[in-house]
């Protein structure tokens, strides 16, 4: 087995299910763990107190523009790690922390919160309130396929990875209107809700099935595009689906 990855996790302001989402891999864990990574940076796992450099930082949280030690810290992450990930809806798009405004006990300096592509470049997303425990561990195995894997490794891994390092770079730029044009009129939608239920200002409702975006209420965050399932897990995915599969199951055996 070559050299494993360094990877880590970078608390920002989420509530820690993030965290939680990548313990609940149990076995799947312990697999990653031995063959694939060495976890050398995590506020509650690991004992280092200073941002080490690392292969992959996996990023929880959205970041407090008052506090300036979490705004050096990102800054110090980004630095640090070849590839930063935004783990979870609250990296990725704000979610919940979006309201935050202020005055809430025991921070009430704490007013504005920003996803981590606002201050800066983010490579990879995963999205999801939390994300998926598999998706966690997937993304961990295809970043370590994609540096030291083989040919065909590689390849499978890339196209895994690709629909969501399309949506880093999309950041928090993209608006209903993309998830129209990308996704809906594509015959992708699955009629599943979750852009509804993300959308903070409830600019999307559903209609016969399938959602209907009120284009002068958008406020354009990018919430629903990232949490579309069939904005990441597009055609080509679905095309090696199987091929994929037998990647992940071959690799976490
Ligand atoms: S406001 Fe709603 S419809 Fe517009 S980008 Fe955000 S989540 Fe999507
Ligand atoms: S999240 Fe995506 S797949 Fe689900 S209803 Fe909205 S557009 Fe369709």
């Amino acid at each position: 087995m070559a050299d494993k990855i360094k990877a880590g996790h970078v608390h920002m302001s989420g509530c820690t299910g993030c965290e939680v989402a990548i313990a609940d891999n149990y076995g799947g864990l312990l697999t990653l763990l031995d063959k694939y990574v060495d976890w050398v940076y995590d506020l509650t796992l690991a004992d280092v107190r200073h941002i080490p450099k690392m292969d992959v930082a996996l990023v929880e949280g959205s970041v407090c523009i008052q506090d300036k030690l979490s705004v050096q810290e990102i800054k110090e992450t980004r630095e640090k790690s070849a590839v930063v990930v935004a783990l979870g809806g609250c990296a990725c798009y704000g979610n919940i922390t979006r309201f935050g405004r202020g005055g809430q006990p025991n921070q009430p300096q704490h007013e504005s919160y920003l996803p981590i592509g606002d201050l800066i470049k983010v490579d990879v997303y995963i999205p999801g309130c939390a994300p998926t425990p598999q998706m966690i561990r997937n993304v961990c195995v295809a970043a370590y396929l994609l540096l030291k894997g083989t040919k065909e490794q590689q390849e499978l891994a890339k196209k895994f990875l690709t629909p969501l390092m399309q949506l880093a770079d999309r950041s928090t730029s993209a608006c209903g209107c993309d998830l129209m044009y990308d996704v809906i009129n594509q015959g992708l939608c699955m009629g599943c809700g979750s852009c509804a239920a993300a959308c903070p200002v409830r600019a999307i409702t559903h209609e016969y099935g399938k959602p209907n975006v009120n284009r002068e209420m958008c406020i354009k965050c990018g919430a629903c595009y990232a949490q579309c399932p069939r904005s990441f897990f597009n055609f080509d995915v679905i095309t090696e689906f199987e091929a994929i599969l037998e990647l992940f199951d071959g690799a976490l055996k």
